[in-house]
């Protein structure tokens, strides 16, 4: 699947829609989910036009794919999540459940989460 440059994700990185930022370097990008499934729900992104993390894998120089996952650390820890914990999910594809044609990394927590992924809706 070809990068699509006009997703809302490359949108929010242009700084054509705003966010909610939480966390920024020369790396990722992070912001609020727009519809929180938890008391904190994060999206990390790289500034870097990945469709998903297959693509990422397969693409993406080492110091980007570095920077990206320390990112993703950097951010739970500014918002104190790393003694109670939290959780980290990718969708990618179709049978992900994958929306937003850019990776992105969901980061959750602020409550219990419950054991692994709901049944399919
Ligand atoms: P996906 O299903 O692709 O893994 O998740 C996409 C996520 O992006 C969803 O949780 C959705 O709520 C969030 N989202 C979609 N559009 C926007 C937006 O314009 N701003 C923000 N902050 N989040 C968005």
């Amino acid at each position: 699947m070809a990068y699509d440059p006009n997703n809302i994700f490359a949108r929010i990185l242009r700084g054509e829609i705003p966010c909610r930022k939480v966390y920024e370097d020369d790396f990722a990008l992070a912001f609020h989910d727009i519809n929180p499934k938890a008391p904190v729900h994060v999206l990390v992104i790289p500034k870097a036009p990945y469709v998903s993390l297959d693509d990422f894998t397969r693409e993406a120089p080492a110091e980007l794919i570095a920077g990206f996952v320390r990112a993703v650390g950097a951010v739970a820890r500014q918002l104190g999540l790393e003694d109670k914990g939290y959780r980290l999910l990718s969708n990618i594809g179709r049978d992900g459940g994958q929306e937003v044609p850019h990776l992105h990394v969901h980061l959750f927590g602020g409550r219990t989460l419950g054991r692994m992924i709901p049944d399919a809706d």
